[in-house]
C-alpha cells in the first residue's frame, strides 16, 4: 500500500492550479494507486491529487456506488441544488454546510487515458463537484454557509 501524506488547510499547494494530465505513465499509475490507498485509510469519499501535494489534474472518488478516477475532468452541466454536510480529508475534524448543484454531468479521461462522460446526483455529484474545486485551489469553505463546526461538537 502506498499511504501518502494529505496536505492540511494552510499548505499553500492547496491553493494553486493544478496541470492537465499529458500521459499515462507508471508515475501517474502509481499515483492513482496511492491516492486510493491514501483515500481509504483515511475513510474519506474522495481524493484529489494536489490533496498528495501532486499539482495534477486526477481524482478519485468511492461514494459507495464504485470506485472511479477522473482525469483532466471538465465539469458540462450542472442542473438543481442540495444543501448538506460536507467535510474534507484536508480539513480534518471539521464540516460545514455547503449547497451545490444536485446533478452533474463530468467528462473526463479513464486510466486508458479514455475520454468518458458520466451524469451523477446526490452525493456522487457533490463528490464530483468538491474534487474538481481541488483541481482549481478551491477549498469548501469558500462556498460553506456559516462557520466550520466540530465534527465531535454534534455528537
Ligand atoms: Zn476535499
Amino acid at each position: 500500500m502506498g499511504i501518502r501524506k494529505i496536505r492540511t488547510m494552510g499548505d499553500e499547494i492547496l491553493r494553486k492550479i493544478a496541470k492537465p494530465v499529458t500521459e499515462m505513465n507508471l508515475r501517474n499509475k502509481v499515483l492513482v494507486k496511492d491516492m486510493f490507498d491514501t483515500m481509504y485509510k483515511a475513510e474519506g469519499v474522495g481524493l484529489a491529487a494536489p490533496q498528495v501535494g501532486i499539482l495534477k489534474r486526477i481524482f478519485v472518488i468511492d461514494c459507495g456506488e464504485h470506485p472511479l478516477v477522473f482525469i483532466n475532468p471538465e465539469i458540462l452541466e450542472t442542473e438543481g441544488e442540495q444543501t448538506g454536510e460536507e467535510g474534507c480529508l484536508s480539513i480534518p475534524g471539521k464540516h460545514a454546510q455547503v449547497t451545490r448543484p444536485m446533478k452533474v454531468t463530468v467528462r473526463a479521461l479513464d486510466m486508458n487515458m479514455n475520454e468518458f462522460t458520466l451524469t451523477a446526483e446526490g452525493l456522487e455529484a457533490r463528490c464530483i463537484l468538491h474534487e474538481n474545486d481541488h483541481l482549481n485551489g478551491v477549498l469548501y469553505p469558500d462556498k460553506a454557509e456559516g462557520p466550520l463546526v466540530d465534527n465531535e461538537a454534534e455528537e
